[in-house]
């Protein structure tokens, strides 16, 4: 039997571990618009504007340069559903497995119940949380998917960097029509697949809808989160280290939503997103085990999730969560000329200067006053969130800085049947969708799950046929 043609659109975590399930029983090809992983650099200097984005695109996806926190939990990156069962444990497995086989081991976080510092935030209203964690950081994970992708070849897959899928066509009884551009060239091939798994994650997110659009799929709003990064001086953040590596801090903030720490990075860097497809300047972090590459500075992501009921928040202009975190963010962009930088003392005070305080990392972020381009009840939100946590670190008020924007804003959610992740049955259903783009997931490990088990159903629907 003929083994069938799959497509896979996308290098990230979900595309990579698509194409590792599929090794051997589909002839797997697999198109990435970004360069490949050891020619990713953001290049130094203040402008924003590469094509592509060596942070967002190329072979390993957004986590192909990501600090490598490695989630070992199936109740994390999926914004809090409950969408993976007990048995996708293995999935876990073999996705961690993967890593450490080319990345090494890491260091092993065990979650923590209770220490001085979880109580000091609980007492200041804060809730605490974590979870069990690998860490291999930025340069182990660039070591893991350079070894991936070897891998991958050896095993018969081909892996095409610096190509673009631009669209989809179907046909109900035929094959699936890919419009391919190889950057280099003037003209569009079309190519021809049983099957698609579309992998786009963060950085195809506009893509993505406007392919559901064309295919008469109808998608869905879900939330999205507005977020801020801060960045202090390793040694008054080093409590929150100590006590859990990624640290969760949360409180609500009802009707809008709730603020909460992400994507934590000790001794690591700020650096810039181009979203060249939203048009958005966003920040991220991430940072190196290695200590030659470690920074005298930490920071992590103050995340506002903006929930899909907002009947009840006056400031609230009828969008979906999503069209309003990255409208926020482009005003912010254009107010600031890209990514913004405030020291949080000026911050908490409305009419101070914008200066940063002390030294920063990201040079490409300009000093402007971010409190006075958020809505009220967002900036009230933020200072009180900032409020309760210099009361844990008071030194944070003094050295430490906000940049802004660091939007999650997620695709728009698709119809797709969770665990096999298909368009329903009917005319897509040999389209996969997986990942960041399907609207559900925010990390490398859920992002990868989903691969794997989109996978595993193109393999069922063949030995059924
Ligand atoms: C700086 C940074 C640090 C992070 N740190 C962590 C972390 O420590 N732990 C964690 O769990 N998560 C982290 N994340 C988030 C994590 O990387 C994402 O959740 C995850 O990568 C999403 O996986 P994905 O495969 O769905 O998509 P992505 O990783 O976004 O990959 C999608 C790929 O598809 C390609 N693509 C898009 N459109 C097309 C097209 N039309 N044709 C061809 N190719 C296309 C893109 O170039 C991209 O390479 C981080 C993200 C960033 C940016």
């Amino acid at each position: 039997m003929s083994r069938p043609r799959v497509l896979i659109i996308g290098a990230g975590p979900a595309g990579m571990f698509a194409a590792d399930a599929l090794a051997g029983d589909a002839e797997v090809t697999v198109i990435e618009q970004g360069r490949q992983i050891d020619s990713r650099r953001c290049p130094p200097g203040p402008r924003c504007e590469c094509d592509p984005c060596s942070i967002l695109e190329g072979t390993g996806g957004a986590g192909g340069l990501s600090d490598g926190k490695i989630t070992l939990s199936l109740g994390r990156g999926t914004q809090k559903e409950s969408i993976f069962s007990p048995e996708d444990q293995r999935h876990l497995d073999r996705i961690d497995q993967t890593v450490v086989k080319f990345a090494g081991l890491g260091v092993w976080y065990e979650p923590v119940e209770n220490s001085p510092y979880t109580e000091k935030f609980r007492e200041v209203g804060l809730e605490f949380d974590s979870y069990p964690l690998r860490h291999v950081g930025s340069d182990g994970i660039q070591r893991y998917v350079k070894g991936h992708r070897e891998d991958l070849i050896r095993r018969g897959v081909f892996i095409r960097e610096e190509e673009v899928v631009q669209g989809l066509e179907r046909d109900p009884q035929g094959p699936i029509v890919a419009w391919v551009w190889k950057r280099d060239q003037l003209f569009t091939v079309t190519e021809e697949y049983d099957y698609v798994v579309i992998a786009v994650g963060l950085a195809g997110t506009g893509w993505t809808e406007s392919v559901l659009e064309g295919l008469s799929v109808d998608t869905m709003p879900g939330p999205a989160g507005f977020g801020m990064r801060l960045e202090a001086p390793a040694e008054v953040l080093a409590p929150l280290f100590e006590t859990f590596y990624d640290f969760k801090i949360e409180r609500d903030y009802p009707p809008i939503g709730s603020i909460r720490s992400f994507c934590c990075n000790q001794r690591g860097e700020v650096v810039n997103e181009n979203h060249r497809d939203i048009g958005i300047r966003n920040v991220n972090g991430h940072s190196y085990l290695d200590p030659r590459r470690r920074t005298e500075f930490s920071n992590f992501a103050m995340i506002m999730k903006v929930g899909t009921d907002l009947s009840q928040w006056e400031g609230w202009t009828g969008m979906t969560p999503q069209e309003y975190v990255r409208k926020l963010a482009r005003s912010i962009n254009v107010r600031a000329g890209g990514t913004a930088i405030q020291s949080i003392s000026s911050f908490m005070d409305y009419w101070a200067d914008t200066a940063a305080s002390g030294g920063y990392t990201n040079p490409k972020a300009t000093p402007h006053n971010i409190s006075k381009d958020l809505p009220e009840d967002i900036r009230d939100a933020y200072q009180d969130y900032l409020y309760r946590l210099t009361k844990v670190l008071p030194d944070l008020e003094e050295h430490g800085n906000i940049y802004a924007p660091e939007i999650k804003y997620y695709a728009r959610k698709a119809p797709v049947e969770r665990g096999a992740w298909s368009l329903p049955h009917g005319p897509n259903d040999r389209i996969y969708i997986t990942g960041h783009a399907t609207g559900y997931f925010d990390s490398y490990t859920a992002s990868g799950i989903t691969g794997i088990q989109a996978a595993e159903d193109i393999i069922r629907r063949e030995r059924e046929r």
